[in-house]
């Protein structure tokens, strides 16, 4: 009860130490030794100018001083004559010792912070891999790619500040701890003011937090519609509908900045009004010190110097403090956007595919996205291997989301899929889709050269080289690589800017080919393109038909005239199959598609 009840408090007020504990165990351990050290070489090394203006002025064996006393009999016991020479040598030893302390912390904080950024953008990138396509497509995409960067920086902005916050912290407790040991009632004071001033720093503390995380949030939305003003910027621009959306973009700025302002005065109020508070407080101790107490004015000296030293500290504590909670929505939003990615997470498990020999089973298979109407409905059929096969039927009668489901970025909410009558299920499903090719509308072309385009960054020599040149020759592309004197190794630029629509599909072709491709997926593949271009991309599929299983989606039924089999999908069902002249004779609706399309 007490343990679950410690656990909680813990988890409550240190959340953000566990999300940096959960990256760096032990290393936050010794990240905060050093910094003990650190602190105590510096308060030992500090106290020496006490002693030293005491043996200087001859004062020393006199002293009320607690913390002369001390040194006295430590040089004594090291049998050394309290003289400014000995003081002074004790003095340099702990300064160097401090020195060499302090610059292991300081590398090994970096190390650390490096270490820190490395871990995060690396498990973010894998749990973005591994989401489920259906979380994907409801997924943001600015959200996504200001995680990665503008969050993760900040991110580690707010890490910094935290440990500083940290490190400040065991400054202080081992000044004060020093202060107390030569002078506790002093000490007492002067911890009582400072816990006054905390209480008055607490409010705008909350105001600080509640605001940054509500800029990480802003600053979300703001990456999406920049990046979806970069995505439609022909249609903005062409359709003077710019303004309307610049708008947009202009208010979501001034809306951030607002916030950022707010946060500026907090740090600025609180940035002016520390440094008089902190003098009011040690002066109200002296005089308390001095005047009630009766004490000697020498006798708190070491603790002003600890004090001194402490506030400094403090200072850095509450700065520290602000700056981390300018980023710690940051760390909020990190944290939801990897429990968000994580409830999502694509499971992995299973046999290793190692191809199929049979067919690919839709057994009573339905499916409909997030509680709409079923998409596909109770759905039964064999794609045979190295058959192909076309799906046909109007926009939106699920073509798209029948392949989807072939390649495992969909799964059935009945049925199931089977490959030579084992459940998809059974199988790691990315080992089952690196047997898949998919080629759409939208091509994918890498900004690299043409080699790394086809073979996925393969290795390049003789045997992948030889590979390389027979898919390239497959899909008639040779005449381009022999133009360029880069050869294999031309650059395609951003999007393949260098190459035709018809070629980037049929480099898309060859790269299917290249990585021994069983189910070749086309999914409206050559709609974009006319009809000469589009008729060349055919020649390259009818080459290499009957070799694999191919599933084409086609809008235009020219491309699918020789498919081994056609089906015509109409709301949710398998409406008409067999190939194209059955179809024509037995399925009105597909014969009147034809007869539209005057083929
Ligand atoms: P097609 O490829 O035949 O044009 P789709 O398979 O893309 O059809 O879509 C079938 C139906 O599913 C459509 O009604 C479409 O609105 C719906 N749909 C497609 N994708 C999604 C999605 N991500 N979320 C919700 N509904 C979707």
């Amino acid at each position: 009860m007490f343990k679950r009840r410690a656990k909680k408090f813990l988890k409550a007020n240190f959340e953000d130490l566990f999300f940096f504990y959960s990256y760096l165990k032990t290393k936050l351990f010794y990240v905060v030794i050093f910094s003990f050290f650190v602190s105590l070489l510096d308060a030992l090394s500090l106290s020496m100018f006490i002693p030293l203006f005491e043996v200087a002025s001859q004062t020393a064996k006199s002293t009320d001083n607690k913390l002369s006393h001390y040194f006295i009999s430590f040089l004594e016991f090291i049998h050394l004559e309290a003289t400014i020479n000995s003081v002074l040598l004790l003095m340099v030893f702990f300064f160097v010792l401090k020195a060499t302390f302090r610059y292991v912390d300081v590398y090994y904080r970096n190390l650390v912070n490096s270490y820190f950024v490395k871990m995060i953008r690396i498990e973010l990138l894998n749990m973005i891999s591994n989401v489920k396509y259906s979380k994907f497509i409801t997924t943001d995409l600015g959200t996504i790619q200001n995680s990665l960067t503008t969050e993760v920086v900040n991110v580690n902005n707010a890490y910094t500040h935290y440990i500083s916050v940290i490190q400040n912290s065991i400054f202080i407790v081992v000044y004060i701890s020093m202060s107390f040991w030569v002078n506790s009632k002093f000490t007492i004071i002067i911890i009582v003011g400072g816990l006054i001033s905390k209480v008055l720093f607490q409010k705008f503390y909350s105001n600080s937090k509640t605001l940054s995380f509500s800029v990480a949030k802003k600053n979300n939305i703001l990456a999406s519609l920049l990046m979806q003003q970069v995505n439609n910027f022909k249609y903005l621009k062409s359709t003077a509908t710019m303004p309307i959306y610049s708008k947009k973009l202009e208010e979501s700025i001034v809306n951030i900045e607002n916030d950022q302002l707010k946060i500026g005065k907090i740090s600025a109020r609180i940035l002016s009004v520390r440094e008089p508070i902190v003098i009011l407080f040690l002066a109200i101790a002296i005089f308390i010190q001095v005047n009630v107490i009766e004490g000697s004015l020498s006798s708190v000296l070491p603790s002003l110097l600890f004090f001194y030293r402490a506030f400094n500290s403090l200072m850095s504590v509450q700065l520290s403090w602000t700056a981390f909670l300018k980023y710690v929505g940051s760390v909020e939003h990190i944290v939801t956007f990897k429990a968000d990615l994580n409830s999502e997470a694509e499971s992995i498990k299973g046999y290793d595919f190692k191809g199929f020999t049979k067919e690919i089973k839709f057994d009573a298979v339905t499916f409909g996205y997030q509680n709409e109407d079923k998409v596909l409905d109770n759905i039964s059929y064999a794609i045979h291997k190295n058959k192909t096969i076309a799906i046909v039927g109007k926009s939106g009668s699920g073509k798209t989301t029948f392949v989807n489901l072939i390649s495992g970025l969909l799964v059935p909410n009945q049925g199931d899929i089977l490959i030579d009558n084992v459940s998809i299920k059974n199988y790691n499903i990315n080992s089952y889709r690196s047997k898949i090719g998919l080629i759409s509308q939208e091509t994918v072309v890498f900004n690299d050269t043409l080699f790394n385009n086809v073979t996925f960054w393969s290795e390049k020599n003789e045997k992948t080289l030889e590979k390389f040149r027979s898919v390239i020759e497959k899909v008639d592309l040779l005449e381009f690589l022999e133009r360029s004197n880069a050869k294999e190794d031309i650059m395609l630029g951003d999007n393949g800017v260098v190459m035709s629509g018809g070629q980037r599909q049929r480099l898309s072709i060859a790269r299917e080919l290249f990585k021994d491709t069983e189910i070749l997926i086309l999914d409206e593949a050559t709609s974009a393109l006319d009809s000469q271009t589009e008729k060349l991309i055919q020649e390259s599929i009818d080459r290499i038909k009957g070799s694999l299983t191919i599933i084409i989606i086609a809008h235009r039924l020219s491309t699918i005239k020789s498919a081994d089999t056609i089906l015509l999908l109409k709301k949710g069902q398998i409406h008409a199959e067999g190939n194209f002249q059955d179809l024509v004779k037995n399925s009105p609706v597909f014969s009147k598609m034809v007869a539209l399309q005057e083929i």
